[in-house]
């Protein structure tokens, strides 16, 4: 039997199954642009995130260079700071050694190891404060030495030199801790005694006149002896040092013209001639 011997009825079932077919096969195409337009959307996406994390890494890259070359110069600045600390350290310290050199020039006479003249005029005025303040008994003691001329023209200036060390060295050692020296003049001295009363202070300076008098500078093959003038104050409480001082000076005056070598009181200003 051949297809044109097929009954209408079978014909019509045919046609409707091939449609049915073809539907199917539309509808499965169909679904298949679908799949495929979803492949290339998902497709797309995963390239654009790939770019997008490829251009994250780029910068990430970047960032972590830009970090090692700052943390490089910060290191190499901390380097830097620290060897500029060290310079400034070193000139703060030279400094400091130097201002302590210059205070110490200032205030130490070098050839007798007492104080300079401004020094001991400061410190004396300091404890005359002091004595005003609390009523401490305060003494000075004015001294100089005898013909020392003598000793200069006899056996030189050195000599002299030599001479004035040793009265620095028997003024500073026959004073206790607490009482200050200073050289005054060329051969001139002076001494502040906080807290002394008058008769300690005339006991300490009649010992060292005695000390000086007894006293032999060794100079080359000679043995130099020399002698010490002393004029004693005790400072009044509001008394000026300058005053206390010019009355001192009275009483080194006095002691000189009595005959020297010795310790000559002052008294009041008043009795001046
Ligand atoms: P007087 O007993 O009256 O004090 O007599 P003097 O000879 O001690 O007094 P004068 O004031 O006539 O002499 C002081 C001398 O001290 C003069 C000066 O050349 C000397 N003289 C001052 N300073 C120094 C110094 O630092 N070294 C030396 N070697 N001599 C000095
Ligand atoms: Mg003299
Ligand atoms: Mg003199």
């Amino acid at each position: 039997m051949s297809s044109n011997d097929l009954q209408p009825q079978e014909s019509y079932s045919l046609y409707a199954h091939e449609e049915s077919v073809i539907r199917q096969a539309e509808s499965m195409l169909g679904k298949l642009d679908e799949v495929s337009n979803g492949v290339r959307v998902l497709a797309q996406a995963y390239r654009e995130g790939y770019r997008e994390t490829v251009r994250l890494v780029r910068i990430s890259d970047r960032m972590q260079e830009d970090l090692h070359a700052a943390n490089r110069t910060l290191m190499d600045q901390a380097v830097d700071l620290q060897r500029l600390n060290d310079v400034l350290h070193q000139e703060i310290e030279r400094r400091e050694a130097l201002e302590h050199e210059l205070r110490r020039i200032a205030s130490v006479d070098e050839l007798t190891g007492t104080h300079t003249r401004r020094h001991v005029l400061e410190l004396g005025e300091h404890e005359q404060r002091r004595r005003s303040r609390h009523g401490h008994e305060l003494a000075i003691l004015m001294m100089d030495l005898d013909h020392f001329k003598r000793i200069n023209d006899g056996f030189g200036h050195a000599a002299g030199d030599q001479v004035l060390r040793d009265f620095g060295f028997l003024l500073r050692s026959s004073l206790r801790k607490g009482d200050i020296a200073g050289r005054f003049g060329g051969e001139e001295f002076l001494a502040i005694l906080p807290e002394t009363d008058p008769a300690t202070a005339q006991s300490i300076a009649e010992r060292l006149c005695e000390r000086v008098r007894e006293n032999r500078t060794l100079w080359k093959d000679q043995s130099l002896a020399v002698t010490v003038s002393i004029g004693l104050v005790a400072v009044d409480r509001d008394e000026s040092l300058d005053r206390a001082i010019a009355r001192a000076d009275r009483a080194l005056y006095l002691a000189k013209r009595a005959g020297r070598d010795r310790v000559m009181v002052g008294s009041d200003l008043d009795t001046d001639e």
